[in-house]
């Protein structure tokens, strides 16, 4: 039988009260609130068949598990430096039957110089993970040239947009549209998508801690 989100937000919530992969607090809105938030993007973007997407800073396994289980043909990858959420985002995806999601537990700075990471993705997707000019600098490691990065932002986004100005330069992710909506109970959303616009300085991404430590943002 195919997975639904339902049966996804049943094993989310119940994972998480055994592992803490949400706060108590999140973990009473991931049906009103997470799920919803995380498959908002699908009205702006279809996922291609037989392409391959990255969710960087996947945590509890949002939003990479919810777009996966709708999605089938694609291949999603997702990562996080935490061993143990990254251990149980592997077993909900079996338990779910998800062949075409694989995970990978470590830091996205030396991740992006492992050839079989490096800007090797059609699409990333990064939810609640880093401020723009620090993202900017994590996703362009594994996105492949003229592929999209989809960041989740709150509405007031344009003060770190202006931020990421030398990011988005030095990087060659340019900045191309923006997809406003809103959650159950009113809440205002907001998807940016990033275009990769030339391939990566080898520079790129600054070993692990700088760019958390010295992000490349503009005055
Ligand atoms: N995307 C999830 C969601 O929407 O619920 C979780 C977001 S959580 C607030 C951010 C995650 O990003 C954390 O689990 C953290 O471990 C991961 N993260 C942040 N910086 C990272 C890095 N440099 N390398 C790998 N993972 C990182």
């Amino acid at each position: 039988m195919k997975p639904t989100l339902q049966k996804l937000q049943q094993q989310l919530e119940q994972t998480s009260k055994e592992l803490n992969l949400f706060s108590a607090g999140d973990r009473l809105k991931i049906g009103d609130k997470h799920l919803p938030d995380s498959v908002a993007v699908l009205d702006f973007w279809t996922p291609a068949d037989g392409s391959r997407v990255m969710d960087i800073g996947t945590g509890g396994g949002l939003p990479g598990l919810a777009l996966a289980l709708s999605h089938p043909k694609t291949s999603f990858t997702l990562v996080d430096a935490r061993e143990k959420k990254v251990r149980a985002v592997r077993d909900m995806a079996e338990e779910l039957g998800l062949e075409n999601v694989r995970t990978v537990a470590g830091r996205f700075e030396e991740l992006a110089r492992e050839t079989k990471y490096r800007e090797q993705f059609d699409v990333v997707t990064a939810r609640a993970v880093a401020s723009l000019p620090l993202l900017l600098e994590y996703a362009a490691g594994f996105l492949k040239v003229g592929g999209s990065l989809y960041a989740w932002k709150g509405p007031d986004y344009e003060t770190e947009l202006k931020q990421a100005k030398i990011a988005q330069a030095e990087l060659g992710l340019v900045y191309k549209e923006s997809f406003a909506y809103e959650l159950p109970g009113a809440e205002a959303r907001v998807i940016l998508r990033f275009e990769k616009t030339k391939k990566l300085h080898p520079a790129y991404p600054r070993r692990t801690g700088v760019p958390s430590s010295n992000p490349l943002v503009s005055k």
